[in-house]
């Protein structure tokens, strides 16, 4: 149930009501807004007489939610979320491209990337240390050596770094990591979900390869409930009966988890694309949809790359796209 409360409602008639509320065993989310104030009434509120509560002075109007997601609702939240990396911000107006390869390889290579996709105007540098493969014989990351490298591209370019974690056990390591990602595969694993709810670190949570938007945002609110709100979605595309594409990029996806959300929305052409030539279109057709911002593998050397080669863009035509990106930002402003 959401509470909206008039406005220049004073601090103490507030808290009284807050008070009230609580005493019937609800958790109450205040949500600030420039306008106006939105109690976000957590908890069962079978309880709560609507009339009541509405016929007092101080409130405007009072909403039940029917959606099973509170935290991560933008019916609680009406302002966009921004969530600040180390000073780049993501959401409400604030755009990133996230960039880098699929895996870090050396730290020659993953220098080089970060160099080259920071001239092209990336914000943050992706690179996996820990990679979760289909096969138990691929490559599967450097794993602390890799992130080891991943600080060192940070030191030389200042990027921001963006790296996925699988197992809960290896947190202790990720502790300088800027963004911890939530790869697809892990999505609707609830246990490491709550773990990533009490850091205070921001988390790219990607869409699982099956699963609806509801659950998507079911997952948000495992890490946020545990008291994590720093969240930001990733729609990486999911499996259809598309048959030319590694995955199909839902791009509707993205209005509609505005409509539904206040978190900040990233898109994955690469994965959803699998295909490098087919990045650069889905990527401008998710920024004119409305994205936050964009996760692209880029690779200097495509050709040997450990991981997912045949969908990464080589720096210059990164660079060639970073330009039209920025193009479409101003059209679509
Ligand atoms: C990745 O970003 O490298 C990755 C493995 O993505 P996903 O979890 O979306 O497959
Ligand atoms: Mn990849």
């Amino acid at each position: 149930m959401i509470v909206v409360l008039k406005h220049g409602v004073t601090e103490e008639k507030k808290a009284q009501l807050i008070a009230w509320l609580q005493a019937l065993g609800l958790k109450i989310h205040i949500s600030d807004g420039e306008f106006q104030t939105v109690l976000g009434l957590i908890g069962d509120t079978t309880n709560v007489d609507i009339d009541l509560v509405e016929s007092l002075e101080i409130v405007d109007s009072v909403k039940r939610v029917t959606e099973p997601f509170k935290c991560c609702n933008r019916k609680f939240h009406p302002d966009d979320m921004i969530v600040d990396v180390n000073g780049v911000k993501v959401g409400g107006g604030n755009f990133v491209m996230i960039a880098g390869p699929c895996s870090v390889e050396s730290e020659e290579q993953i220098v080089a990337v970060a160099k080259a996709v920071k001239a092209s105007g990336a914000n943050m540098l992706r690179g996996g240390a820990f990679k979760p493969r289909t096969s138990p014989y691929d490559f599967a990351g450097l794993k602390a050596t890799g992130l080891e490298y991943l600080r060192i591209a940070r030191q030389e370019t200042g990027l921001p770094i963006v790296t996925e974690l699988m197992n809960i056990m290896d947190l202790p390591l990720f502790e300088d990591v800027d963004v911890i990602q939530v790869g697809a595969r892990n999505m609707q694993n609830f246990d490491l979900l709550r773990e990533l709810g009490h850091l205070d670190k921001p988390i790219l949570l990607k869409r699982g390869l099956a699963n609806t938007l509801k659950e998507l945002l079911m997952s948000a609110e495992y890490i946020m409930a545990s008291g994590n709100e720093r969240v930001m979605l990733c729609e990486r595309g999911i499996r259809t009966f598309s048959d030319y594409t590694r995955n199909t990029l839902d791009l509707s996806a993205v209005p509609m988890l505005h409509q539904l959300t206040h978190l900040p929305i990233i898109v994955d052409p690469s994965h959803a694309t699998g295909i490098a030539k087919l990045v650069p279109p889905m990527a401008l057709a998710a920024t004119a949809g409305g994205a936050d911002g964009l996760i692209i593998e880029v690779h200097n050397d495509p050709i040997h790359a450990l991981c997912d080669g045949a969908q990464s863009l080589r720096p210059e035509e990164f660079d060639e796209l970073a330009n039209k990106v920025r193009a479409i930002r101003e059209v679509v402003a």
